[in-house]
């Protein structure tokens, strides 16, 4: 096992990171005897830094069994959530935080995430609320150890996040189909120079393992018959001198091992000219299979009307190379679904400013169209309405 070192606490951090939402479940509910296994084997082969959160249904309680039953909470680092977006107010924190302790079976959180931020605005709520002085506080008692957040949204809020506070780690989504996407390599630059990263989504979900189109399978596969296209999508993302680990979310043994082999090498710089040549080559497959030739340059943004230009292509895209409901997922996390400046293609007004920034000429308008009617069907404002009220965070702004 390869190890990173987290600067801020000066912790020696296995790179790779075992993503607990993903155990193997039976009709649902997770499978203990699996889950067990896997998660002593990661043990046994390195495996320090164990992710959860506290809206995985029963994943803190199956992780915290398993520490505990094993008596290893002290060889390993963990990593969990405060769920922002269900937070009403102050006394909530205390309440959700208190509550994946017990979960947990634990004293302390190693790694404290505030949930998928998605915008300024958000942040701001939290600071209003006073989260400032409630993290001081449980930095001061030990209960939290490092605090980070994770994040979903737009490059330019999270740079101006990664600056508004002295954060301790971040973790972003990063793979080599999504460099421009969200806060992307610029945002993983930036973040670097101040904490360490972390890396989610590094296979897109898995989707860049098992929903690959056919001729990029092949493609890898021909450069390395030992490697799956899997493991490709890891080293891509190891290679990265800005990364300190990735999250994978392993649900079976082959997968641990071939990451635990995998992460035996796992060292920055490690691809040659060759290697980086072939995911030149997959992303052009992949990119083929893809409707709108959006770069995902950012040029062409900001809208004045909030719209997410490049993550509307990039989720449209996504359903025809990876599937509808994936590209869906895709789509209504880049609009912002759950922010208050959601920027869903209906958000648009046909002003113009974008187009002529775009250095691929794509006609942009007329493409938002296009994605707006296969991605905003008649039942997706309902739908999100739906959503928002379960979160509590009512009407959808403009929609
Ligand atoms: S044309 Fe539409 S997408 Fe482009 S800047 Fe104007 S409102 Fe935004
Ligand atoms: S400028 Fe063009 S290529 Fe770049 S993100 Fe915008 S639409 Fe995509």
């Amino acid at each position: 096992m390869q190890y990173r070192i987290d600067k801020k606490s000066g912790n020696r951090l296995s790179v790779l990171g075992f993503g607990c939402m993903r155990f193997p479940k039976n009709l649902g509910i997770t499978d203990m005897r699996k889950s067990e296994d896997l998660v002593m084997a990661a043990i046994a082969g390195g495996v320090n830094y164990f992710d959860t959160a506290y809206i995985y249904p029963g994943n803190e309680e199956a992780l915290g069994t398993i520490l505990d039953k094993n008596k290893v909470r002290d060889k390993v680092y963990i990593a969990t959530k405060l769920p922002v977006v269900m937070a009403k107010g102050p006394n909530d924190f205390e309440k959700f935080f208190n509550k994946s302790l017990e979960r947990l079976r634990t004293d302390h959180i190693d790694y404290y995430l505030l949930h998928m931020l998605t915008d300024t605005d958000q942040w701001q709520r939290l600071r209003a609320w006073g989260i400032e002085d409630w993290i001081a506080g449980k930095k001061k008692s030990g209960q939290i150890r490092q605090i980070g957040f994770s994040y979903h949204g737009k490059q330019g809020d999270f740079l101006k996040i990664v600056d508004d506070y002295p954060w301790e780690f971040c973790q972003i989504q990063y793979n080599y189909s999504d460099e421009n996407f969200q806060a992307g390599v610029t945002g993983l630059r930036k973040a670097a120079e101040k904490m360490p990263v972390m890396i989610m989504e590094p296979l897109l979900g898995g989707r860049l393992a098992d929903a690959l189109p056919r001729d990029a399978v092949s493609i890898f596969k021909k450069a390395g018959a030992d490697i799956s296209p899997a493991g490709w999508g890891l080293n891509w993302v190891w290679n990265q001198n800005e990364v300190c680990l990735l999250l994978s979310g392993m649900s079976a043994k082959s997968q641990v091992e071939e990451n635990l082999r995998l992460a035996e090498k796992a060292l920055p710089g490690m691809l040659g000219e060759g290697e980086k040549d072939v995911y030149r080559r997959v992303l052009e497959v992949i990119n083929k299979a893809y409707r709108i030739r959006c770069t995902g340059c950012n040029y062409c943004m900001p809208c004045p009307k909030g719209v997410n230009i490049p993550g509307c292509f990039a989720g449209y895209n996504a359903s025809f190379s990876i599937g509808y409901v994936a590209g869906m997922q895709q789509f209504v996390t880049s609009i912002g679904v759950t922010s208050e400046k959601t920027g869903s293609p209906s958000h648009c007004v046909r002003c113009g400013t974008c187009e002529g920034h775009c250095p691929q000429h794509l006609p942009i308008i007329k493409n938002l169209e296009i994605v707006r009617k296969k991605m905003e069907p008649f039942w997706f404002k309902a739908g999100i309405a739906v959503f928002r009220k379960i979160l509590g965070r009512g009407e959808q702004k403009g929609a």
